[in-house]
């Protein structure tokens, strides 16, 4: 962090949209089409207004990109635009004689707002890099004593997921039906009754690639634009019968929801620290200068339709990860499969060390062998119908403070 900045903007003390954040998201509101905003306290700018004051003028930016339904047509004017495009908007909020300041209509509340799905998710993939949360699904799953599958430290494991049932917080999903085994018994059909969340986030893909190509660690930010809190539901009954030995299918295509403000990597940046260390040596493909993970505080919560607070029930943090994004990004293009901006790509569950960090009701109630108390007296195994989901992220040093806001999304009883 170079120098403090001071804003004309109020702000709420305790808000994730400081001056320092102004992260991008897809927005709109009665006289408002849908369009770029910058979120910064409990206010969104409008950039097409802000752009017509001239604060983007030769930036090359057209008001045809502003005015959108999803940020992929501005994330693809590259880095250097829409990092340029950030700071301006970051001086003309520290500016007082800013032509932002006197204008009329270029804020709107928040609360006033309608968030749609910020990116045009073309393919979406999931990874599995957190090695608390691998380890503690093949104890349950598989072998206690060999927890970890042969190539888990050797190459950041992922499948391909489905991109059409990304969803954006504040849509509800209905409880997925689907075949599922009991123990003692022939396959039935029904709705599922092991109903999960997995605690994950995700990036966006930002710069494409041509079929053939591989991205290195070293270059792998530069085609990264930013991240979201995702919530990639999970049927656990429906998953354990069908995925053996391929990989996850209808226990997890019916839904993903991520958070509506896109956090660039440039916000994130005083936030990285070092990684774990990764013991045997990976391939050269895989091996990484610098600080590549980030210091994200991840945060659970569950509101049961009875009752009105919602109660955190797991803590956990993005830096717990074991295998880092460039890694991830170099691992998925080493094969010459080609990127596209707005492709998601997904951390897999975020689990820590202990059991009040774990990332899905599957570890927090240990596949159903404990119980997980809220805050009115009920417990859970697995999810309830009724059951609002709330994912939260933000990252604070030095006083300063940027977050992710929240993903949101309750469980409906089954169509
Ligand atoms: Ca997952």
């Amino acid at each position: 962090m170079s120098s403090t900045l001071n804003t004309w903007v109020e702000i709420p003390k305790q808000t994730d949209f400081t001056i320092y954040n102004l992260p991008f998201g897809i927005f709109s509101a009665t006289d408002k089409s849908k369009r770029i905003g910058v979120a910064i306290g409990d206010q969104i700018l409008d950039l097409v207004e802000a752009s017509s004051l001239g604060i983007f003028d030769g930036l090359g930016i057209s008001t045809s990109t502003l005015e959108n339904d999803y940020l992929n047509d501005f994330i693809a004017l590259g880095k250097k635009t829409t990092s340029a495009a950030r700071e301006k908007i970051q001086s003309h909020l520290c500016d007082e004689n800013s032509p932002l300041k006197s204008a009329s209509g270029i804020f709107i509340k928040q609360e006033e707002a309608q968030m749609h799905l910020p990116v045009k998710v073309g393919d979406y993939t999931d990874f599995y890099s957190s090695i608390e949360h691998a380890t503690n699904v093949g104890k349950m799953f598989r072998d206690p004593e060999n927890a970890l599958l042969p190539n888990w430290k050797h190459l950041p494991v992922g499948y391909h997921g489905r991109a059409s049932s990304i969803i954006v917080s504040g849509e509800d999903i209905h409880r997925p039906k689907g075949q599922t085994k009991p123990d003692d018994g022939p396959p039935v059909f029904g709705p599922c009754k092991l109903m999960d969340f997995e605690l994950e986030m995700a990036f966006i893909v930002g710069k494409e690639t041509e079929l053939g190509d591989s991205v290195s660690t070293d270059k792998a930010e530069d085609h990264i634009f930013g991240m979201v809190l995702f919530n990639d539901w999970s049927a656990r009954d429906i998953q354990k019968w069908e995925y053996v030995p391929l990989g996850p299918f209808l226990g997890k295509s019916f839904a993903s929801s991520i958070s509506p403000w896109v956090v660039t990597m440039e916000a994130l940046d005083p936030f990285r620290v070092t990684g774990p260390e990764q013991e045997p040596e990976v391939l050269p493909y895989l091996q990484y200068q610098g600080s590549r993970n980030y210091d994200i505080d991840l945060e659970v919560l569950i509101q049961p339709e009875s009752h009105d607070e919602p109660s955190s029930i797991t803590k956990s943090n993005f830096k717990y990860m074991y295998w880092n994004m460039a890694q991830q990004l170099a691992h998925h293009t080493v094969n010459g499969c080609n990127v596209k901006v707005g492709d998601m790509m997904a951390s897999g569950t975020i689990s820590g060390k202990d059991e009040q960090s774990f990332g899905s009701m599957l570890e927090l109630s240990w596949a159903g062998s404990n119980t997980v108390p809220l805050k009115n007296g009920e417990v859970r195994k697995f999810l309830q119908d009724g059951d609002t989901v709330i994912m939260r992220g933000h990252a604070e040093k030095n006083g300063i403070r940027i977050g992710f806001g929240e993903v949101r999304s309750k469980l409906l009883p089954a169509k």
